[in-house]
């Protein structure tokens, strides 16, 4: 396996296309940028996070319905009860004591980019390496102590993945990547507040443009979103049927779904299998 170039892949969860356009972030819009239908989950007829970016690394779909997983049987009830039931499953599942474990590596099926690129890095990406609980803490950081405090633990949390970058960006890597969920999780609350929306995706294209000086210039950059945001009636974010991608230099190709981006990465731009 011959290394061509590196591939940094800037992963930023339910990045809106039409906000990165209206508000002229240069540094997400690259040389070539543009949306991409994505998966929607069959069951809830919407993009799901983990399933998405699972599909992502590995080049193929999966088939995952939620960032945790339960034991057969109560995913075998969970499919002959009505779908509005699917919300109650952790309160179902504690009530018949069902322990369940947070969505990972061994749920996924196929190879991920990590494990067939030798020299990579792995931050907190879904369905690999995510702190899951921690991610799942903000949930509960929102339902107990208000809004403000949601907000304060998502700035946190992003500061500590952005500084876990910059900690490993100078290392020997031929594939680094890095998810930020910091778009999606403020729009589900805050999508109406154009100013704390703007103000977050200016640091995401400040990040962008760090990342980018540090990584040398023949390497790709890809920036990716799993779906967009859009605002609901109940002035909620939910998620959009296609995700934003973007990269930095010139290519004929275009995606036409998350798993086209693995072959992408394998066959034309990181390696070439002898
Ligand atoms: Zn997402």
């Amino acid at each position: 396996m011959t290394i061509m170039t590196k591939v940094f892949i800037l992963a930023l969860d339910g990045l809106e296309y039409q906000s990165v356009k209206n508000w002229k972030l240069k540094h997400l819009m690259q040389r070539k940028f543009g949306t991409f239908p994505t998966l929607i989950n069959k069951d809830m007829r919407v993009p799901l996070s983990p399933q998405v970016w699972g599909s992502f690394i590995t080049g193929r779909e999966q088939k995952i319905g939620s960032w945790l997983v339960y034991n057969r049987l109560l995913e075998f009830l969970s499919k002959q009860i009505p779908l509005r039931w699917i919300k109650g499953k952790r309160k179902l599942a504690s009530k018949l004591q069902i322990s369940h474990s947070y969505v990972g590596r061994s749920n996924i099926e196929g190879m991920p980019l990590f494990d067939v690129i030798p020299k990579s890095i792995a931050v907190e990406v879904p369905t690999y390496n995510l702190n899951a609980p921690e991610l799942l803490g903000l949930v509960k950081t929102k339902l107990d102590e208000g809004l403000n405090a949601f907000e304060n633990a998502c700035m946190n949390r992003f500061e500590k993945t952005v500084n876990r970058i910059f900690e490993s960006i100078e290392d020997d890597w031929d594939i680094f990547m890095a998810w930020i969920t910091i778009a999606d999780t403020l729009a589900h609350s805050f999508i109406r507040i154009e100013a704390k929306m703007k103000a977050i995706y200016q640091k995401l294209n400040l990040l962008a443009y760090n990342i980018s000086r540090k990584i040398p210039e023949e390497a790709w950059l890809l920036i990716v979103s799993d779906h967009g945001m859009q605002l609901m009636p109940d002035g909620t974010g939910q998620h959009t049927n296609y995700g934003f991608y973007s990269l930095n230099h010139e290519t004929a190709w275009n995606p036409t779904g998350i798993t086209d981006f693995y072959k992408f990465i394998i066959n034309e731009i990181n390696t070439q299998i002898s």
